[in-house]
């Protein structure tokens, strides 16, 4: 059977340059980075030249990185580690409501220790509301963090808006740019960004590591304790294979990055066109143009998006829902429900995100199995009318996809 992977924003598939990069620090260069002989030595030299391309694809200084597993860890690390070690300013943090779980768990957990945090709110088309933004800045803000580019409805924020504000309150400004990277131009220097995760399992390199960028005179707290590794900062054994797979992913993703994401957005704007051609009461999620140029965010009037999902896998394509939920049937994603997103829409909505490999014909495919399933589920068994335009007030203990 014919398989087509529509679901690069939950990961991608290593490519064999990166591959290539890490097999030897598997095998033969396997020593510690922190052990003193050869092996060690050669080690250290791999994790140098992996954390210079890192700083070189997102505009900083290599002292300014740090290896971590992922960006989970950096993000949580990055409020946590900021909350703390600022705690003598003030308590206030800000962030957003569609931000990933990594960010709105520690917020949640931070909440419980005595920190105050603004959740705030988004447009109906994924916009982290900047009027209310700089409402809820207080004497007492010391954080702020704001994804760059939302996971599961793509859009792109205004960075750069938000960069300038807080450096003009003087607060820290830290940004999620797990899905961010390799798909749009970011340099934290020139931007004014204080602090950034990011993960390369998302831009064809390894799972299980990522990294946090954190300005030098930014002041953070270490998370993970018990060893001298990455400045005393992030203790453990350091992954260096995957540290040498997830600098060359960034390489390749910046050197590529014009290239690669004209042709997605090309493909990306295709496929949206060719599915509302084909099906009616379908919507698109999100900005139509400033959103990642992977991703394709769609709601089907009538048809639950876990049916959907589950016949395209029947025909060999993978792709994700935006209302998965572990809590019940009638509860939907956090991200669809702070847009506003009527619950009827938001159970039929899926996403679709292309990657480096996909093409025109995978689409087309896509396309008419889409046209068959969607006709097939809306004849057998129609969503009750009665629920169209219905929003639940929802609980945040949704599922969300990765
Ligand atoms: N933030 C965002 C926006 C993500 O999409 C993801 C991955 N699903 C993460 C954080 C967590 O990344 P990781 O898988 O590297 O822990």
């Amino acid at each position: 059977m014919n398989r087509i992977y529509l679901d690069n924003a939950a990961t991608t598939p290593m490519s064999s340059e990166v591959l290539n990069e890490m097999m030897p620090y598997f095998t033969s260069a396997y020593g510690n980075s922190s052990s003193l002989h050869g092996f060690g030595r050669e080690a250290r030299a791999a994790l140098d030249v992996a954390r210079d391309r890192i700083a070189k694809g997102i505009g900083c200084d290599a002292d300014e990185i740090y290896f971590t597993s992922g960006a989970t860890e950096s993000n949580n690390w990055a409020i946590y580690g900021i909350a703390y070690a600022n705690r003598n300013k003030g308590s206030h943090i800000i962030t957003s409501k569609i931000e990933h779980p990594s960010i709105l768990k520690i917020c949640q957990k931070l909440e419980n220790e005595g920190f105050r945090v603004t959740y705030l709110d988004v447009d109906r088309q994924g916009f982290v509301r900047i009027d209310q933004l700089l409402h809820y800045i207080d004497a007492d803000t010391i954080l702020i963090s704001i994804m760059a580019a939302n996971n599961e409805v793509g859009t792109i924020q205004n960075l750069q808006a938000i960069a300038n504000i807080a450096k003009e309150k003087g607060i820290i400004f830290h940004t999620d740019a797990t899905q961010a990277i390799g798909a749009i131009n970011l340099n934290v220097h020139e931007m004014g960004i204080d602090s950034l995760s990011m993960s390369a399992h998302k831009i064809n390199g390894p799972k299980g590591i990522g990294a946090l960028y954190v300005r030098k005179n930014v002041p953070i707290v270490p998370f993970v304790l018990g060893g001298e590794q990455e400045s005393n900062m992030r203790a453990g054994t350091v992954n260096v294979p995957g540290i040498v797979g997830f600098g060359k992913a960034v390489e390749i993703a910046t050197r590529d990055i014009i290239t690669n994401s004209k042709k997605m957005r090309q493909l990306r704007d295709y496929f949206i066109n060719e599915v509302q051609k084909n099906i009616d009461m379908v919507y698109l999620n999100g900005h139509p143009i400033q959103r990642l140029p992977n991703n394709v965010s769609l709601s089907f009037a009538m048809v639950e998006g876990e049916s959907i999902l589950m016949l395209l896998d029947s025909v060999g394509i993978a792709v994700s829902t935006g209302s998965a939920c572990s809590s019940g049937a009638l509860e939907h994603s956090h991200v669809l429900r702070a847009m506003q997103l009527p619950l009827d829409l938001a159970q039929g909505t899926v996403r679709f995100s292309l990657g480096k490999s996909t093409t025109k014909a995978d689409l087309d495919y896509t396309v008419a199995e889409l046209v068959k399933i969607v006709a097939k589920l809306r004849q057998m068994s129609p969503i009750s009318r009665a629920q169209v335009g219905k929003m639940t007030g929802g609980d945040p203990k949704c599922t969300v996809k990765k």
